[in-house]
This record gives C-alpha cells, structure tokens and sequence, in this order.
C-alpha cells in the first residue's frame, strides 16, 4: 500500500515524536510551530535583534538566523544576549551552509542548528562521479567522520537539529547516484539521520524543500512513507523554497504547504518571501489554522485502503479529450458574470479579454478564461472565438450559444452524444451515469470542510469505476478576507492539481472578477499544470545577500513579466544561489557587492558585472537565447 499519511479521507495528524527547540515542542501534540528567518547581516547585532522583534511581535515562534562563517556563529551570542535583555526568550536557530566549524560553535550557542545534508561535508562542482558500492560507502565514512563531532556538541549541549535537504542542492554524490529526484532528496537526509541514530542522537528535525512545488509535496510524502519503514517518527518542517513575493509567492507557498497540512503532515512551517520576514507570518497563520477536522454533520468520506495512482510521482488522470478540455490539453479556466445584470464588453477585461472598440478588436491575454459561465443570462455582442459560454439548462431553454449546464436531478435529460456540462457534489453517486454520457464534462463541488479529501475522493471513485469524463473544480469561497480565500484556494485547488486531478478550475469568491481569474492562473502556474506567466524563482534573502532583493525583484519583473513560461532566478548570493535557483532558464546571483553574475542554466555566461547594467545585460542573455519577446503594450 502507498500510503504516505494516516487517513486519506479522515484528516488526522502525523504522530511525530516532540523535539524541543528550547522551550518550544515541534511535533507530537504540540500545535504547528511558526517560524521565519531573519535578513540582516548577522554581524550587524542591532539590526539583527530588532528584525527578529518585528517577526517575535508579528507571531514567530522561532528565529532562524544564517551563519555563514565562525565570526557569525559567534556573534550569535550577542544577538541572543541582546533578545534576552530585551525579554524575549524566542529560540533561535543557525542557518548553516559549507561551513562544520561554524555549526559546532553555533551550536552551543543556539538552540538548534540547520544542516544542509547536500552541502555540510560536500562542495558541489556539478560532475558525475562512478561510485562503487565501496566507494560510495567510503564516502559515507568520511561524512560520517565530519558530521558525527556536531552530533556530539549538540547531544551535550541539549541542542536540537534540522537535517534540512534543498532539491537545488544535493551533493553530486546524491545526483550520480539518484538524479535530482524526490528519492535522491530523502536518501540525502536519510545518510545523515542513520548516522546521529547510531549516535543516539533523536532530536532531530526534518525538511524537504523545492521550489517546484510537484517535487516540494511527493519528496515529503515519500520521506513520511521512508520513515514509516525504517521506524522512524521526526517532525517535519514544511517550506517551498523560492517561492518570490506577493501573490504569487503566497500562492506557491499555499500550494506546496497546504497540500501536506491537509493530510496531517507538517509541524512547523516557514513561508518563504521575498519581502519582510515578518510579513511571512500571517500567511502562516492562515495556513496552520485553517480548520481541517470534519463536522459530525458533515458526510463521511468513504475511506480508503488502496490508492489506485502514484502520490510519489505526477501523472494527470487519464480523461476523455472533449472539445478543448481534457486529455492532453492545459487545465481550463471559467469565469462567471451570472450575477451581473446585463453583460457588456468591459465585463470580460478582468478575464483577459480586452475590446479594442476603434479596430473593433479583441485581445486577448496569456490569462484569457475558456469558459464564461453565465447562469440564465445572455450575451447579445460577439464574443471572441475563442471563448465558450456555459448556460443553466431549464426545459425550454432552447437558445444557447454555448454548451448546457445541468443538474444532478437533470441527468436523464442529458444528450449522449452532446457536449455537455453536469453540476454535482463530490458525495453524489453518478459513476453508473456518466458510464453512458462519455461527452459529458463534470463540474465538480463539495461543502465539506476538508474539501481538498471529499473532492479527491471523488477522483479516485472515477479511476476505480473507469470514468474518463474530464472535471472541473469548482470552488466556493465565503471569506471576506483575500488572503484567506487565495490560501484556501491554492491549498484545495494546487492539492488536486499536483495529484494530477482536474482538467478545468472555476473559483468564486467575494472578491473582484480580476481577483478570481488571476488566482485561478496563478494556482495552476504554481503547480505547474498551465503555464501563462514568467516565473520568478526568487530567494527570501538572509545574511548572505548581497543586493537588495525586493527592489532589484521588481526590476527585473517590470522588463521580463511579459514572458510567459521563461523561470528566471533572482538569487542574493553565489554560494547557495546557483544551487538553490534548480531548474530556472536564467539566472541573476550576486557575487560580491555591486557585483552580478549570469546565468543560462546552471552555466554561467558573465562573471562579476557592474550590478548597474545587469538587468540590461540580463535581457541582452535573454534575447542572444531567442526566448526574448517585445512586450504587447494593450
Ligand atoms: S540564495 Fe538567498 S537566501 Fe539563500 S543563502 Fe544566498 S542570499 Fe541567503
């Protein structure tokens, strides 16, 4: 069985051991920790203590901190100091890349170190090595003999560790031998946490972190299901790497978290933005305290005891190409102006079709919605071709120029041989009906509370009845909050879509239509099912940065956001940069201050470039590639 968490369909949490990281439990009973990072220079002690305030005030649990040399680690004493007189008994954590001698002073500072399994004892220098089953484990001994030292400080000194593994860093020895895959991300940590067990050393931490959110949710689900194997129970810290600012940071970090939060695994999670640690937290809280356990009133969902697709690995469900959705095709985006009075051109521009009344023109945008949805109205101006209507069906509705949407209660008047779209919730029992409406599309809803389970369950009823008819979730948010509604959206909608499950997406909410359409792209963006935008990997900053990240950010997105499906990486320093920006087409890493280097790939084209041309110079890579387009000034 290919179980990765305790109940598919009745949500519990991961029984994980409690590890203390000072005074604060992570796992066990305890509730799901908040944690954050700080920006500042870790030399600069006044800055550094009045950043982790802001993020203590904002609701931090606990503060990371990056040491990326001795002088740091030791400096860690003051900043601690500084709190403490302060009054605030936060517990801090050392950030460490590359450097063992730093992590063995912080750790008997601090309260808890970070490793990088990928980079602790190893430098990365991107070749393939042959290893024997000998020598592999001649490599293993000499981790082994530089590791075991830090277990021992932290044994003595009570202090606890995450053994916390980066897809864009694993060591060569990881990619010669497992690719840079899910597997390879667990084997890595895996090496380090046999070896502090053979230590007797428990009290650890673990973390799998990507910024392709697909690779972020099946490395976790499969280090769960590692650990249920080889008796293991150590928390885990959740975070999807680079995962850039505003929306669409957010919404990637929804996606990635949320979808292990909705299955009970997770016990403290760090948002990664690339804005001010302290604005981080509140994404946070809304994630950790989203309500996940079922009402008594609410409908049992049929449990399960086999899962009949691989959570390890992406493969969409196998579906009916109809008309243009399903199969093969990108995942379907649908609007709805059903609620609007009387319809004109102006209402499609939030769903990226804008009229151009002198050329008597449309537009229309890489975020331009498939379907429009619009209940018994309808639309007496030429709409553009390549957009389809949906209207409810009633008896002697008769005149739809688009495609009829019926009720569960309407199911025998549904045409075989028609397109069609039928409205039902994920607890109803249609298998045996849509066996004989193969061009019938599903639009699928729940009000369940754990609707990302009640709707997968539905999914799976489809695969084990052999139901290839494509669906379409629909979801429905009441919150007034935006914040929330794009969360939960990302959350419900990303989950499924990382699953693999569902060939079209139709999100309504309090808020505006632009609101909508644009978290409905951005879900699918972020779980990488439909690409429509340039992607932006970039890092939250630390210690180590060495421009201004948010404003040099906004730079490059202001020339480039116009590249639809080109992943740009925008990373503060050389020495974790170029690992951590994984699979981006070009990359933007400072190397000293004032300094840029380019990057095609992992490759580097410019070396040490006057940071004041390199946004320049970066377009100039850009277009030397051919991936470059003129921008379409609607
Ligand atoms: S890539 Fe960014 S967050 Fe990571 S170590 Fe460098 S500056 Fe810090």
């Amino acid at each position: 069985m290919k179980m990765y968490c305790p109940s598919l369909t009745d949500y519990q949490r991961l029984n994980t051991r409690c590890v203390m990281v000072g005074d604060v439990g992570v796992g066990g009973e305890n509730p799901i920790r908040i944690q954050s990072m700080t920006t500042t220079d870790t030399m600069d002690t006044e800055n550094t203590i009045s950043q982790s305030i802001r993020m203590i005030e904002a609701g931090c649990e606990i503060v990371r901190i990056t040491a990326p040399s001795i002088k740091d680690a030791e400096n860690l004493k003051n900043i601690q100091k500084g709190l403490r007189e302060r009054g605030y008994k936060t517990p801090l954590v050392a950030d460490i890349h590359f450097t063992p001698n730093a992590a063995k002073i912080a750790a008997t500072i601090v309260e808890k170190v970070r490793i990088n399994p990928g980079n602790y004892a190893d430098r990365k220098r991107f070749q393939t090595y042959e290893y024997t089953d000998q020598s592999y484990i001649d490599e293993l001994d000499r981790i082994r003999d530089r590791f075991v030292p830090l277990v021992q400080i932290c044994k003595e000194n009570g202090t606890s560790m995450r053994i916390g593994t980066n897809h864009g860093s694993l060591s060569d020895r990881i990619m010669s031998r497992y690719g840079d895959t899910p597997l390879g991300m667990v084997e890595s940590a895996m090496e380090f946490i046999r070896i502090a067990e053979d230590e007797g050393f428990h009290d650890i931490i673990l973390s799998m972190k990507s910024s392709n959110t697909q690779v972020m949710v099946q490395a976790y689900r499969l280090l769960v299901k590692t650990m249920n194997d080889e008796n293991m129970n150590y928390p885990l810290h959740l975070g999807v790497t680079e995962a850039g600012e505003a929306e669409d940071g957010r919404i990637k970090s929804a996606v990635g978290i949320g979808t292990l939060l909705e299955d009970g695994l997770g016990d403290t999670i760090r948002v990664s933005l690339t804005e001010e640690p302290e604005r981080e937290i509140p994404v946070a809280r809304i994630l950790s305290n989203r309500s996940r356990e079922m009402d008594k009133t609410e409908n049992i969902i049929p449990s399960l005891n086999e899962l009949p697709y691989d959570p390890f690995f992406y493969k969409r469900r196998k579906t009916n190409s109809i008309f243009n959705i399903g199969g093969d095709q990108v995942t379907r985006v649908v609007g709805n102006l059903s609620l609007k009075d009387s319809i004109s051109r102006d209402d499609l521009s939030p769903f990226g079709y804008i009229y151009a009344s002198k050329q008597d023109k449309w537009h229309v945008s890489d975020q331009a919605i498939d379907y429009l949805y619009l209940g018994q109205k309808r639309i007496d101006f030429k709409i553009p071709g390549t957009l389809n209507i949906i209207n409810d069906y009633k008896e002697d509705s008769i005149d739809s120029s688009g495609f009829f949407l019926y009720s569960v209660e309407q199911l025998d008047k549904i045409p075989t041989e028609e397109v069609a779209f039928l409205t039902c919730k994920a607890s109803d029992n249609i298998f045996k009906n849509l066996k004989r409406l193969p061009k019938c599309i599903v639009v699928l809803e729940t009000d369940a509370r754990c609707a990302y389970s009640a709707l997968r369950r539905f999914f799976i009823s489809c695969i084990e009845n052999k139901i290839f008819n494509p669906i379409i979730i629909r979801r429905v948010y009441d919150s007034p909050s935006s914040n929330d509604t794009l969360i939960y959206a990302a959350t419900d909608i990303g989950a499924l879509q990382i699953d693999g499950f569902g060939d079209g997406v139709w999100l309504d909410s309090m808020h505006n239509n632009s609101f909508n359409n644009e978290i409905s792209f951005g879900i699918l963006q972020a779980s990488r099912t439909r690409i429509s935008k340039t992607e932006y990997i970039s890092c939250p900053s630390c210690g180590r940065t060495l421009f201004d990240l948010q404003e040099t950010t906004e730079k490059i997105r202001s020339k480039t956001d116009h590249l639809k499906g080109i992943k740009i990486g925008i990373m503060g320093c050389i020495v974790n940069g170029p690992g951590e920006m994984a699979d981006a087409d070009y990359g933007y890493v400072g190397t000293g201050p004032g300094l840029i280097s380019l990057y095609k790939g992992q490759d580097v084209i410019e070396k040490n470039i006057d940071a004041e041309k390199a946004v320049a110079s970066l377009i100039k890579l850009i277009q030397k590639n051919g991936d470059w387009q003129e921008p379409n000034n609607v």
